[in-house]
């Protein structure tokens, strides 16, 4: 399921995104177009979910996929020995931006303690 008006919705529902560095039938993952490390992707769920608070018992399996696939990406990346982050934003508070779920890589320098 797609919905109008969500950034990400249009990038899934693109055959021709200028740079998917990962697709399959139930995640997309790109770069973020403001990095804030060297390495900066995106872990996005094909289905629009607003943010957490719209997860249950039935998005089980597609959160789980999300983790996988982070980790598969940190790997190709090099990452998962210098180590990495995965952040996810949930609402206001969190500075949560573009309103469908996703999960933030980020590696490739020390990273800050979070706060
Ligand atoms: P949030 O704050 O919602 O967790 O993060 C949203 C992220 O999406 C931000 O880091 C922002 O830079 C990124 N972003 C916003 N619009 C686009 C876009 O059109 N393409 C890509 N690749 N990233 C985007
Ligand atoms: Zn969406």
């Amino acid at each position: 399921m797609t919905t109008r008006d969500c950034v990400f919705c249009d990038i899934i529902g693109d055959p021709v995104h200028p740079a998917p560095i990962y697709r399959d039938d139930r995640v997309i993952v790109v770069k973020d177009i403001n990095p804030k490390a060297p390495i900066h992707l995106l872990i996005i769920p094909n289905m629009h979910l607003g943010s957490l608070a719209y997860v249950g018992p039935g998005q089980v399996p597609i959160m789980g996929h999300m983790f996988v696939v982070a980790e598969e990406m940190a790997r190709r990346e090099g990452a998962t020995l210098s180590g990495y982050r995965l952040t996810l934003n949930q609402g206001q508070d969190s500075g949560q931006e573009i309103e469908h779920l996703h999960l933030h890589l980020m590696a490739g320098r020390k990273l800050s303690a979070m706060g």
